[in-house]
């Protein structure tokens, strides 16, 4: 049954909902509004909206659920609620659990909206965070206590690639009966095993591996069947943070070869990670697949394999940096990732640009750092354009 197939075969069948017209692939219902075939069933359903019913797509939507179904199969979870974006379930999450006077400890280095977030948003609302080395369990021990009522993390950081360990930080967490709530972008749905690690709730920008091709915005948050009906549906469906029926289209679509492609990418990256730790114009390589990472076997341990993401710290700074980045043919200027295209960023002038020089020298962002997305091409042929580009520095 459902239980004993193995996340390919998920990725591919869970959560399927057919017309009866008995289409193959998934429809997408563009509707934004269901009928009721008499005045009773229209005020039952108002009462109680099964499984299979529908009210108004903020609320639900077939294609959504088919989504929502097929990713908390995947997961493990036993619920999920697809939103509008990455953002939408950071900050949906976080709004829809908290409240005034409660305390939240964070992890310091978080991708740029998320310490918006945390910093800025909560804190107006009577919130209280304090953010810790997320490499220390010594600081997250200090940190969460007993008015902590959530901790959150990203269980690989950006762009500086540090491990979170989960099981220890969910440990503390639980200590405390304080929720813990894991990015888990970077990790992307093949490689992690966040919520067996002791995760409570999983968040994913779906924008990035999920869709994988670049094509729309999305999110989703995993978690129990309790705190997903009972607290983030209330607070979602009446706030306007939920996905669109076309997204969940790509979304469930994308699903279907994800764990092939970040197999791939995973392994062009492990392949660039040989190839750049020894170049004499690479300063320092960070790679966590590749056995300098300081953290390899923690991350062998909760990932098996290194993600799709490394970060090169190349020679000359920030003019040696955009030498490199100038000179690739076929790796492209952006800041997505996850994407099939080979996407390079220069965190500190543009992602980080924000922060002080001093906040980026605390998460090691210095200007010579790259970060390399890799994608889908031929991996020779990459490896030649980085290579080849490398000359220019
Ligand atoms: C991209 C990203 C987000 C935000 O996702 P959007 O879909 O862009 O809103 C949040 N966290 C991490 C770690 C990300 O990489």
């Amino acid at each position: 049954m459902v239980r004993d197939w193995k996340p390919r075969t998920r990725a591919v069948h869970v959560g399927s909902r057919r017309s009866q017209y008995g289409e193959l692939s998934e429809a997408i219902f563009l509707t934004q509004g269901f009928m009721y075939d008499n005045a009773e069933l229209a005020e039952a359903r108002f009462i109680e909206a099964k499984s299979d019913e529908f009210i108004y797509a903020r609320y639900g939507n077939p294609t959504v659920a088919m989504f929502e179904d097929r990713i908390a199969g995947l997961e493990g979870s036993e619920d999920a609620f697809a939103t509008a974006s990455g953002m939408a379930a950071v900050s949906g999450v976080l709004m829809a659990m908290l409240k005034q006077g409660d305390h939240v400890v964070s992890s310091r280095a978080l991708f740029g909206s998320c310490l918006y977030v945390l910093d800025e948003i909560l804190p107006r609302f009577g919130v209280d965070v304090t953010f810790v080395d997320g490499l220390s369990l010594e600081q997250w021990s200090n940190a969460i206590g007993s008015r902590t009522k959530a901790v959150f993390c990203e269980s690989m950081s950006n762009p500086t690639l540090e491990v979170i360990d989960i099981a220890e930080v969910s440990r503390r967490a639980k200590a405390v009966g304080a929720q813990l709530i894991v990015d888990n972008v970077f990790s992307t749905p093949v490689f992690s095993c966040a919520l067996q690690a002791g995760a409570d709730v999983v968040i994913y920008s779906s924008t990035k591996h999920i869709d994988g091709q670049g094509r729309a915005l999305g999110g989703v948050i995993l978690s129990t069947k309790e705190f997903i009906r009972k607290t983030v549906e209330p607070y979602m469906k009446h706030t306007g943070g939920s996905m669109s029926p076309f997204t969940a289209w790509i979304m469930l679509k994308g699903l279907e070869t994800l764990d092939l492609r970040v197999n791939a990418q995973a392994d062009t990256a492990f392949a660039l990670s040989e190839v750049l730790h020894e170049h004499d114009k690479v300063v320092n390589l960070i790679y966590p697949g590749h056995p300098t990472h300081p953290q390899y076997d923690l991350i062998r341990y909760q990932m098996r394999k290194g993600g799709t993401v490394l970060s090169v710290e190349i020679e000359g700074g920030q003019a040696g940096a955009f030498r490199f980045m100038n000179g690739l043919r076929i790796a492209k200027i952006s800041n997505n990732l996850g994407d099939a295209k080979t996407i390079v960023t220069h965190p500190s002038t543009t992602t980080h640009q924000r922060l002080s020089q001093q906040q980026r020298d605390h998460l090691g962002i210095s200007p010579g750092l790259v970060r390399i997305s890799i994608g889908l091409e031929d991996c020779g042929d990459l490896i030649s354009d980085i290579l080849n580009a490398l000359k220019h520095v």
